[in-house]
């Protein structure tokens, strides 16, 4: 299993922003979505989805047919080489006050319990201020993609620590990211003083 682990929105991160995207045939990838995810997995990487479906609360369709637009989902990544580790939604609606719904933390936490992966060492990438925010909540470093609501985000205040246009640019940034904390590691290992002696 992956040591680290990308949390990514869905709707306007990885498949095009549709309003209560209700149909499977629906869905398709924003640009550099599949490379970008593929990317994340070379780097060791896992994935899981991070999505709040309210439409589901507010009687839109059944959970049933979230899961058939999931499975589509799954189907238009695996063409680009891209397995994903999980899908977890928030069903309900700001009303319910659940745990769950972005930007709480409920979801990122039950991942994090589910893989065994440390949320402070995750990268959350979304389009909205909800995703950076529940990245900054649980100590994430917080990519904020132009896709989607995103190029819209960028121009309010906002809690990203980077600012990219797509999934294969944030592939870039986390590689650089991971290099810099790989370097990091490999300095701060303790220094062995060995006495010579004649
Ligand atoms: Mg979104
Ligand atoms: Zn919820």
């Amino acid at each position: 299993m992956p040591r680290r682990f990308v949390l990514v929105d869905r709707d306007g991160t990885i498949n095009q922003e549709r309003h209560y995207l209700s149909d499977p045939e629906q869905l398709e990838l924003c640009p550099n979505a599949g490379p970008g995810l593929r990317r994340m997995l070379e780097l060791g990487l896992g994935l899981v989805v991070i999505t709040n479906q309210s439409a589901i609360g507010r009687g839109k369709f059944k959970e049933s047919r979230l899961h058939e637009i999931h499975d589509r989902l799954r189907q238009l990544l695996r063409a680009d080489g891209v397995l994903l580790h999980g899908i977890y939604f928030c069903p309900h609606l700001p009303e319910d006050r659940c745990a769950c719904r972005k930007p709480l933390t409920g979801l990122a936490q039950q991942a994090a319990r589910d893989f065994g992966f440390s949320l402070p060492e995750s990268f959350v990438i979304g389009d909205k201020n909800c995703d950076l925010e529940l990245g900054q909540s649980v100590n994430a470093t917080s990519l904020l993609v132009r896709t989607g609501y995103g190029a819209e985000t960028a121009r309010g205040p906002h809690q990203a620590d980077e600012v990219v246009e797509d999934l294969l640019h944030a592939a870039n940034v986390i590689e650089d990211r991971l290099e810099i904390d790989s370097r990091r590691a490999l300095n701060s290992q303790p220094v062995k003083l060995r006495l010579w002696t004649a």
